[in-house]
């Protein structure tokens, strides 16, 4: 195949080709996004904060950081203090520095911003007090209370999965993760871009999480496939799921069996656990969607030596669920964001994608319509990022749904006894990753709670927390108080 280079170096072969770029080129495009602060600029920035009372960024953070205390303690140069505080609210914080949309978070509620146009730069200095404790660890940070002879079932090892774990170990349990992949990490470790996380930060952030002791972690184990819900229930006192999204959202529209036209996950997916140099992609790519995934799938298509990627999204931008730093992030890279218009064909010639068809939409009377005029925009690389959905069928008809997904209380608690659910999975989410830790940190605080307050009901010989259990009228509050812990 003749390989023609472009001005700014890429490899223009047409078709799905690997290897578009030097080594250089992939070394540069896959470095970090954000690069970390150096001590001094922590220092500056920490100085920035007006320590507020009641503050603002903490209220609408979902797992609660205490963030004016840990950026003091940050201001006072007592980094293991600052990284205690942030992993004592959310134990995957230090990947939430690196991926959370501050900017519709924390950072957009700090009062900085009002004042002077620029917020303290939270996740910067999240990710630098916790970086500096995982490469300096010392003593632990946090003990396990003594063993309460209880077993519990996580089932899925993303975020909401691994932060349950965390939290039912802390107070003596022992956790059995249960995970369908060969990797525990869940999305980390093979869905948020590479240039997000980079150098195995999602392992080595499990590695810490599984430092605690009491967690055993068991890949390759399928609900559904190598046991069930009810199997589960027969040999543990509590189940937690923290599923995840499996399903893709179909396009709509006739999806031919072409090379090319692929899930923007699955694409994501084997670039996270692949070199970027042996990834194919097209040299014109067409990205379907608005959302993080879109942005994430059309941004790494470039950087991986594309000459041409789009996203074909069918209302205007500020209806995309990308925020606008995403969409900017994507204009800057390259990106074209073609908006008011909707797939209507998949072509294809000789066994080759060629490229969509696409429909201009409009608003007519407050619904979405397909007009007549179409273009044809041509693609050798097609991907499908219109929206993930929760796949029951491992779960038949156990538990009760809304809007096809788990539906809970507060606390996670599902229309089954003895099981818990949280994260993507569960209704009403705004399935972001800080969320899916918060569902599993309040879920570790209700499964603890009931198995004090039932000290018999399960299968489990508990005897170390049976006689905390009788002992106590508890609350949710209480019971966690049982082992030292704060919810
Ligand atoms: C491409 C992409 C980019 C994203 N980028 C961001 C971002 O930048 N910032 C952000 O905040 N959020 C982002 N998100 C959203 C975020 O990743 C999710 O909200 C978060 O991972 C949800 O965590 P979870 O634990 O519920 O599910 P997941 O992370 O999906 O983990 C679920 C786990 O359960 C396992 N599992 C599923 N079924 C079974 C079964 N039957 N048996 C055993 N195990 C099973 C799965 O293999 C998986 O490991 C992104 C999502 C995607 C798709
Ligand atoms: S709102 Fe801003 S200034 Fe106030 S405590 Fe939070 S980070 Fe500091």
């Amino acid at each position: 195949m003749s390989v023609t280079p472009s001005a700014d170096g890429r490899h223009l072969s047409d078709g799905l080709v690997a290897g578009r770029l030097d080594d250089a080129q992939y070394d540069q495009h896959f470095s970090d996004a954000h690069p970390p602060l150096t001590r001094a600029q922590a220092l500056v920035e920490a100085e920035r904060c007006y320590y507020c009372f009641d503050a603002p960024c903490t209220q609408i953070c979902p797992t609660g950081i205490d963030i004016p205390s840990f950026i003091h303690r940050i201001a006072q140069e007592n980094l293991r203090g600052a990284a205690q505080t942030i992993l004592e609210s959310n134990p995957l914080g230090g990947m939430c520095a690196r991926v959370c949309p501050t900017e519709q978070l924390c950072e957009r509620d700090c009062v900085r911003m009002a004042k002077d146009g620029k917020p303290v730069e939270i996740g910067l200095l999240q990710r630098f007090a916790t970086d500096a404790h995982f490469e300096n660890p010392g003593a632990p940070l946090f003990q396990r209370a003594a063993s309460t002879g209880r077993r519990i079932a996580v089932v899925g090892a993303g975020p909401a999965g691994l932060a349950c774990a965390h939290g039912l170990a802390r107070r003596g349990h022992e956790v059995f993760l249960y995970e369908a992949r060969p990797k525990l990490g869940g999305l980390n470790e093979y869905g948020l871009a590479t240039y997000k996380t980079v150098d195995q930060y999602a392992q080595r952030e499990i590695d810490w999480l599984l430092s605690i002791g009491g967690i055993t972690p068991r890949c390759d184990q399928q609900l559904g496939r190598d046991f069930t819900l009810d199997g589960l229930l027969a040999s543990h006192d509590a189940v937690f799921l923290g599923l995840g999204l499996g399903g893709v959202n179909a396009l709509g529209i006739a999806e031919p069996a072409l090379p090319g036209l692929m899930n923007a996950v699955d694409f994501i997916a084997t670039l996270r656990q692949n070199a970027p140099a042996t990834v194919p992609v097209g040299r014109r790519v067409v990205v379907v969607g608005g959302g993080m995934t879109a942005v994430d799938a059309a941004v790494q298509a470039r950087l991986l030596g594309a000459e041409e990627v789009s996203i074909v999204y069918r209302r205007g931008r500020e209806s995309m669920s990308a925020s606008t730093v995403e969409q900017d992030w994507a204009l800057k890279n390259g990106v074209r964001l073609l908006t008011w218009m909707a797939p209507v064909a998949v072509e294809g010639e000789g066994g080759h994608l060629t490229g969509v068809q696409v429909a201009r939409t409009l608003m007519n009377d407050g619904k979405l319509q397909l007009t007549e005029d179409h273009l044809h925009l041509p693609a050798d690389m097609v991907l499908k990022a219109i929206g993930q959905s929760f796949l029951p069928q491992p779960l038949g008809d156990a538990l009760e749904r809304r809007a096809g997904r788990i539906l809970t209380d507060e606390d996670g608690r599902t229309s089954l006894s003895r099981v818990w659910a949280g994260g993507d999975c569960r209704f009403g989410g705004q399935d972001l990753t800080v969320e899916a830790v918060e569902h599993g940190k309040r879920a570790a605080v209700s499964i603890d709670a009931d198995l004090r307050m039932n000290a018999t009901h399960a299968p489990g010989s508990g005897t170390a927390l049976a006689a905390a259990g009788a002992a106590s009228a508890a609350s949710a509050a209480s019971a966690a108080s049982v082992v030292g812990l704060s919810a």
